[in-house]
């Protein structure tokens, strides 16, 4: 696999870049050796600037649940760019996907659009504070929902990569009221609910993504339903990364979870930037102009993203992949258990809807604690032979893998070998 052009350009680009990246996870720095710098993508392939090309399963961290360069999407940011950038003012568009992404989720009335992730869950606490007049907020540790300061505690994803507890210059103030539970343990949040009256709420990854895939007991989630009920606190669902990937609305309704405020990112806006959150009309009604909750954004609503948004979601309910996606999610989990069990290495894969990963470990993994037993050293060498193998997945133990709509067999056939020869690998 040759490298030389990735290498120049990461050398250059540590000039005036941070690391050469904008965002940590692409460093490779829990896999070691240089990023690859990408080109170009089509559907299922991801290809480099040496033109190695790799099936995709990173799919720009879950926005392309469609491939790359959905045809319907690329006509339809065109013709939205034809018209305008941006014009700071209201437009159909965001109408549209309003409706679009209301009707998916039966708990949202409204619906406020954002231009991230991190936006739209900073913003849906300062709404929950808002609307129950209390400050703390339950977090699970393992769980991300952005870099704002309250939430960079105990936070998975890149956090978890680089074995950071949290963030330098995040004051203790900003997370005094950020109280820490463990994924899957009823007791950990019955306990912050028994030794405090000033909590607005609990948030959630309803799957977790960010510690790697982490799927809740059913108990669980019939536990906070209840908890919730009984201390009235408000469940916000962080569907960022699992919106839309189980089936077409959020994971936590599959699962029974009752979710008082939604957030949303990645597929809404088909890998332009944007995200949202939403709740029914009583909490809704506090968000400015109506209400006396701030939040405002130059660029939130912004007519080509929306485009994108519209396509994709148009394009997604038509597929109805996600019967699909079970039945391939499931062919890959096989593919890494008799592969792991061919060259005696210990996996453990945990998969919901379309999303999938392996750990490096015996144990069950249930909450940050048990996915961090898993080898790290061994998932670096199974993840470079994979990319040797022309397989791409996140560079990071901490993060889920994604399908899309356009994987072939052909590249499940790929998959499948390049898993095998990454197993051995790991087992030399
Ligand atoms: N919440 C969850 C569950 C996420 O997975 C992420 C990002 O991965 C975020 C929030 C933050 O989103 P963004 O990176 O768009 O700011």
């Amino acid at each position: 696999m040759k490298t030389n052009q990735s290498k120049k350009l990461y050398k250059k680009g540590l000039k005036h870049l941070v690391g050469a990246v904008n965002s940590p996870v692409r460093a490779f720095s829990s896999v070691g050796g240089n990023p690859i710098f990408m080109e170009s993508a089509h559907k299922s392939r991801i290809q480099d600037v040496d033109h190695n090309t790799y099936v995709d399963y990173v799919l720009s961290y879950g926005p392309m649940i469609l491939g790359h360069g959905n045809k319907k999407v690329i006509k339809a940011v065109k013709t939205a760019v034809d018209k305008g950038f941006s014009f700071g003012a209201s437009t159909a568009g965001e109408i549209e996907l309003a409706k679009i992404v209301c009707d998916a989720f039966p708990e949202m009335d409204k619906v406020r659009f954002v231009n991230s992730g991190t936006e739209a869950v900073l913003s849906a606490i300062r709404l929950a504070r808002a609307f129950t007049e209390k400050d703390e907020i339950i977090k699970f540790s393992g769980c991300y929902h952005g870099h704002s300061d309250a939430l960079l505690v105990a936070a998975g994803s890149g956090l978890a990569t680089l074995s950071m507890p949290g963030s330098k210059g995040v004051p203790k103030d900003a997370v005094k009221n950020t109280l820490i539970a463990k994924y899957n343990d009823l007791e950990s949040v019955a306990q912050h609910l028994e030794e405090s009256d000033n909590v607005a709420a609990i948030i959630i990854e309803p799957v977790a993504g960010n510690m790697g895939t982490v799927v809740p007991s059913k108990a669980f989630i019939k536990g906070l339903n209840k908890l919730a009920r009984k201390y009235q606190v408000l469940i916000i669902a962080d569907e960022v990364m699992a919106g839309f990937r189980s089936h077409f609305g959020g994971a936590y309704e599959l699962l029974g979870l009752h979710a008082d405020i939604i957030c949303l990112g990645k597929v809404i806006g088909g890998g332009m930037p944007v995200g949202a959150y939403g709740a029914r009309e009583e909490i809704m009604q506090m968000v400015a102009p109506l209400g006396g909750m701030y939040q405002a954004g130059t660029l939130s609503g912004n007519p080509i993203a929306m485009a994108a948004g519209i396509a994709t979601l148009s394009e997604l309910k038509k597929a109805n992949p996600y019967e699909g996606f079970n039945e391939t999610a499931a062919q890959i989990e096989n593919m890494l258990l008799k592969a792991a069990k061919k060259h005696h290495v210990k996996v453990t894969v945990n998969r919901f809807g379309s999303m999938i990963n392996a750990f490096f470990t015996e144990q069950t993994v249930v909450d940050f604690e048990t996915a961090q037993s898993s080898n790290v050293k061994e998932f670096a060498t199974f993840f470079w032979e994979l990319l040797r193998q022309g397989v791409s997945i996140p560079p990071a133990q901490f993060e889920a893998w994604f399908l899309s709509t356009t994987l072939t067999k052909k590249d499940l056939k790929q998959t499948a070998l390049a898993i095998d020869k990454a197993m051995e690998k790991v087992s030399e």
